[in-house]
């Protein structure tokens, strides 16, 4: 007998920020032999890994490749290879994630002008175009489509023309939108994007999706100075991903991870874009229609789908109805932060945990907890 028993998690209904809950099909890919990650058999699975991103962000950008570390080193690579020491950059903030973005471009020495809104309101096009006005050399403007902090669903279209016809780069932070709302990088000239695959996409967290457009090519191949993260250099990745030249070692991929993402994209391609998109809609509907019986109304008015921030009812206290729901139910939502922390809700409807069995179940739990 081992002094250690083996191990043995139980088996949550994931309806939190993140990560979301995720199909015995994808964990089975997780269990497949490890091959070398110079492999050939390795590289096709890698390359198809790619293809399918291109699919699912909607962009032809050669350069889409899965980073090698959760959702915020996607956040980092992106900053790290489009910004210089010195340059200006325009970062919206209405949440945490805004507010993490502003942090790295300043810690990659960038000059940080920032374009905010209370939490759980949009950022508005006027408030883009001020700045992009105010500050004509800024380099980059950066926004969150998803803010999960609040719930708030951006819109992304006016601000990327607006960043387009001054001269500048834009950069979005798409983690909980991936695979649940539309986002659509090449229709909406976005240049650099970064997301996670523990949210929509249903894959357990430890890879960030990335694109960069031509455009941003053409500026990282213009830098004075070398990427200050070696890691994250991606001049240096570009060979092994976009298949030119050869395919050298960098770091050593984390191939059963990329097995995992393979097959999570492959149920979200099978289900289609649209239909997941629906599904996503319907089931939001239906969960806010569930929550106002309750009394519970919702903060932003933008919401997203994937992400249902909403007010705790007066009377009723925040640490013991979320212990209830895990410890009696096994269902996991999360808790407000900031600002928000102990007078918010933030009940993910992400992926494969977007279904009817789990908006039911979590509504029936909450007012049994709650009653
Ligand atoms: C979860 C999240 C991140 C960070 O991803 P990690 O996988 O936790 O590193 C970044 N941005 C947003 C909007 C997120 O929801």
């Amino acid at each position: 007998m081992s002094e250690f028993a083996q191990l043995n998690p139980p088996e949550r209904i994931l309806m939190g920020p993140g990560p979301s809950s995720v199909p015995v099909r994808v964990l089975k890919a997780l269990a497949s032999p490890t091959m070398g990650h110079l492999d050939p058999e390795y590289i096709d699975v890698m390359d198809e890994c790619c293809a399918m991103l291109r699919r699912v962000f909607r962009t032809e950008n050669a350069l889409t490749f899965p980073v090698s570390a959760t959702g915020m080193a996607g956040m980092e690579a992106i900053a790290s290879n489009l910004v210089e020491r010195g340059d200006e950059v325009i970062v919206c903030i209405n949440g945490v994630f805004g507010g993490r973005m502003k942090d790295i471009m300043e810690r990659c020495g960038a000059t940080v002008h920032t374009v905010e809104a209370e939490w759980g309101e949009v950022i508005t096009d006027e408030a883009v175009g001020e700045a992009v006005q105010a500050h004509p050399k800024a380099r980059l403007v950066t926004i969150v489509h998803a803010e999960t902090s609040t719930g708030v669903h951006q819109p992304l279209i006016e601000i990327s023309k607006m960043a387009h016809e001054a001269g500048m780069l834009l950069a979005v932070d798409a983690v909980t939108s991936l695979g649940g709302h539309p986002v659509n990088v090449d229709e909406w000239g976005i240049d650099a994007i970064f997301s996670g695959t523990q949210k929509c996409l249903s894959c357990p967290p430890g890879l960030s999706p990335v694109s960069f457009s031509e455009r941003a090519l053409t500026v990282m191949d213009a830098r004075e100075s070398k990427v200050q993260s070696w890691y994250f250099d991606v001049s240096m990745l570009r060979d092994y991903y976009s298949g030119t030249g050869t395919r050298a070692y960098h770091h050593t991929a984390p191939i059963n991870m990329v097995y995992g993402l393979r097959e999570a994209l492959a149920i979200v391609l099978e289900e289609g874009l649209e239909a997941r998109f629906e599904r996503h809609r319907v089931m939001h509907e239906r969960l806010r229609a569930g929550l106002d019986r309750l009394g519970i109304s919702y903060i932003p008015k933008n919401s997203l789908h994937t992400l249902n921030c909403v007010s705790i009812p007066e009377g009723v206290e925040d640490g013991p109805v979320r212990s209830r729901l895990l410890d009696d139910y096994s269902i996991e939502i999360g808790a407000g932060l900031g600002p928000f922390a102990g007078k918010a809700w933030r009940i993910g409807l992400m992926g494969h945990a977007a279904t009817r069995q789990n908006v039911d179940l979590l509504l029936a739990a909450l007012g049994e907890v709650m009653g």
